[in-house]
């Protein structure tokens, strides 16, 4: 519309080059409620997106509002101290981390970004180590900071940034989908990749300080692991002494039908970095639950300015509240297997429509690429006709050919159902 073109052409020549959403969606946004957006000519869209995850609660959502509102007049920026919405976060967190990390964990915040959990755990984990030698796996986002950058695998995003940290090796994710693989099998042939790396003294690795992995690859393209895979490597990592860094920062809080993804998979992370939804209506914080055993750092040892903002904190507090107060967990696993049915129905329709994957409402689909046009470009394609029509959905997946569908947990049924008509309709119309 007129109004979204206007500041759209404003902050085409303020803001940075490096702005991307806008160019695909081309819209400004006024305001947002639950899971819809208006922009700021009175259009409504149906968000699929929810800021990348972040929005698990809903846009603004009133319950977490009124207590953010509150803590913001009382205090907002307290760096270390102790505040009430501090400690009622991490009683919280205790409450419902994976395993066995709640009888024995120590919770650090971190920076405002995911990025920031990330560069801390590295810290933590070659601190307690002793080592530098850092594994993570191909298909793997952590992060843009340098250091998270180093455990990121995707050439685009790092190729211009040389050098990255020494000592930093990446391995196979088990994708058995694309491996063309039985699940048990791509399972057990990622485990040996990084038995043989840690294990086999002619592998050229050496002092090792960690692995990290993420429980489900997110920006990889919603790459779903076979079930042994999480604790074969914990496994690994508790023959070989060193910690097992779950990357949550993308799955957590509800995303996936469990508070978080490792509960799936009965695995306990020795550390687990948050950010995203942690700050419940997407205020900035991020955070990383470890086990005690790790905390050995000296007071000071990590720090930070921005460890303390009480109104995140709050509204932290209040979203883990909502999910469970609202059942969002059991919601987020019955509409997720609704959309995933829905992509199945429409993949018999269109055969480009490869691979239907996912849990709960963190959910991918793969396109493969035909003659004359890539799975990318389809993607791209189909994401415009959603949006012309009124839905926000996005892109994930190594090659950019996976329509990522995370929206906010509360999307109700009706609103699922809309968005899937819209969606699938795309899909099929797209079809060869
Ligand atoms: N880890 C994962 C799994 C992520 O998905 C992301 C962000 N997409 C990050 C880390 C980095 O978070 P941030 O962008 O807040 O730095």
């Amino acid at each position: 519309g007129p109004e979204s073109k206007k500041l759209l052409e404003r902050q085409r020549r303020v803001d940075s080059s490096a702005v991307a959403y806008p160019k695909v969606v081309p819209i400004a946004i006024e305001e947002a409620k639950g899971a819809t957006i208006r922009d700021v000519d009175g259009n409504t869209f149906l968000d699929f997106f929810a800021g990348i995850g972040v929005l698990n609660v809903g846009h603004s959502n009133p319950y977490v509002m009124e207590a953010v509102q509150e803590q913001t007049e009382k205090v907002a920026h307290t760096i270390d101290f102790p505040t009430e919405a501090r400690l009622d976060l991490i009683e919280a967190l205790n409450d419902i981390a994976p395993g066995a990390l709640p009888d024995n964990n120590r919770v650090i915040f971190g920076g405002p970004t995911g990025s920031d959990a990330i560069e801390g755990t590295i810290k933590l984990a070659k601190y307690n180590t002793g080592g530098d030698g850092l594994i993570a796996f191909r298909g793997a986002y952590h992060g843009g900071s340098a250091g998270a950058l180093s455990l990121t695998a995707g050439k685009k995003y790092k190729e211009d940034y040389a050098p990255m940290l020494p000592n930093v090796h990446h391995v196979p994710y088990p994708f058995a989908h694309e491996q063309g693989l039985d699940p048990q099998e791509a399972s057990d042939r990622a485990l040996a990749n990084v038995r043989e790396l840690l294990e086999d003294p002619y592998s050229g690795f050496a002092n090792p300080a960690g692995i990290w992995v993420e429980p489900i690859q997110g920006e990889g393209g919603i790459v779903t692991p076979p079930e042994g895979f999480l604790p074969g490597l914990k496994e690994i990592a508790e023959n070989n002494d060193i910690p097992l860094i779950v990357d949550e920062i993308q799955t957590g809080f509800g995303r996936t039908g469990e508070w978080f993804a490792s509960d799936h998979y009965d695995v306990t992370p020795d550390a687990m970095p948050m950010a995203k939804a942690i700050g419940g209506i997407g205020l900035p914080l991020s955070g990383t639950m470890y086990h005690e055993d790790l905390d050995t750092w000296e007071a000071g040892g990590h720090v930070g300015t921005y460890r303390g903002n009480a109104p995140a904190m709050v509204g932290g507090v209040r979203a883990i509240e909502y999910i469970r107060d609202n059942d969002l967990l059991a919601h987020a696993r019955e509409v997720g297997s609704y959309i995933r049915d829905r992509l199945r129905e429409s993949a018999g329709v269109n055969e480009r429509l490869v691979d239907v994957r996912g849990r709960g409402l963190f959910i991918g689909a793969e396109f493969a690429d035909s003659e004359d046009q890539t799975g990318k470009e389809l993607v791209k394609d189909i994401q415009e006709d959603c949006y012309k029509r009124g839905v926000l959905v996005w892109s994930a997946g190594r090659r950019g050919n996976v329509l990522r569908l995370i929206p906010p947990l509360v999307l109700t049924q009706e609103q699922a159902t809309a968005g899937m008509d819209i969606i699938c309709e795309a899909i099929e119309q797209h079809a060869p």
